[in-house]
């Protein structure tokens, strides 16, 4: 459609149907933005000074004894999370996942790479490897979500993205419901590495949506450093408590 033309449908679809947030519904100044500014504000950030510089949890007790990084597996170097699962994350989460609303993901990938963590995860990060879905989970949803995240953020950052290196060997069930130690079992032996020779010696990024307890990220380093990654960090967009 001609450059006049395509503007032109655009103003008409906007005065029938305005473009509005996907959260809440009120109206966003440019059609390319999903979220209005009132909503994007709500976004709360992790991290920051008296925040654990390995998994950005506030530091609870002594320094150097962090209580959530007891629970990561000794395979992840950082475990860092760019937005409390709180306000209108919940929402973004979901209707990426379960809605089909791709875009989101460049939404998502863009709070990540504005985050102060992705200096330190990002930065030194040779390739980005999405948490895979297993395949029948992917089959039945059409994409996985951490892929479309680890795409925009490897486009936004100049990184490497790396979708065929991981695998989900068994399906597991959903952890909403699990405790930490339940956690941990649920994810024990469901992944490997399918493609050693494209994690051996790089320094690898693991990409995520939500991170609870760590479990899933820490299952996925250990499998990276038995196939002879350099090293393995973990950046998800939300971390829920
Ligand atoms: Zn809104
Ligand atoms: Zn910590």
């Amino acid at each position: 459609m001609p450059g006049a033309l395509k503007a032109a449908a655009e103003a008409l679809t906007d005065f029938f149907y305005p473009p509005a947030c996907v959260c809440c519904s009120g109206s966003v100044e440019h059609r390319e933005e999903l979220l209005c500014r009132s909503c994007l504000e709500k976004v709360a950030p992790l991290g920051g000074p008296g925040h654990c510089p390995r998994c950005g949890m506030p530091v609870q007790g002594t320094e150097g004894a962090c209580t959530f990084c007891k629970g990561l597996g000794s395979g992840l170097e950082t475990a860092l999370s760019a937005a409390w699962f709180l306000g209108p994350v919940p929402d973004l989460v979901h209707l990426l996942k379960y809605q089909g609303m791709h875009r989101l993901a460049l939404t998502m990938a863009r709070l990540m790479a504005r985050h102060p963590a992705a200096d330190s995860v990002i930065g030194p990060a040779e390739i980005l490897v999405p948490v895979p879905l297993y395949f029948w989970r992917e089959l039945r949803r059409g994409y996985n979500q951490s892929e479309r995240i680890a795409a925009a953020l490897a486009g936004a950052c100049g990184k490497r993205l790396e979708t065929g290196a991981l695998a989900r060997v068994r399906n597991t069930r959903t952890q909403t419901r699990l405790s930490a130690v339940q956690r941990r079992s649920n994810v024990a032996g469901a992944f490997r590495v399918a493609r050693p020779q494209a994690v051996q010696g790089r320094s690898v990024c693991l990409i995520d949506d939500v991170m609870t307890t760590g479990a899933t990220a820490s299952a996925c380093a250990a499998v990276l450093k038995e196939n002879g990654a350099g090293s393995v960090a973990a950046y998800t967009f939300a971390r829920a408590q």
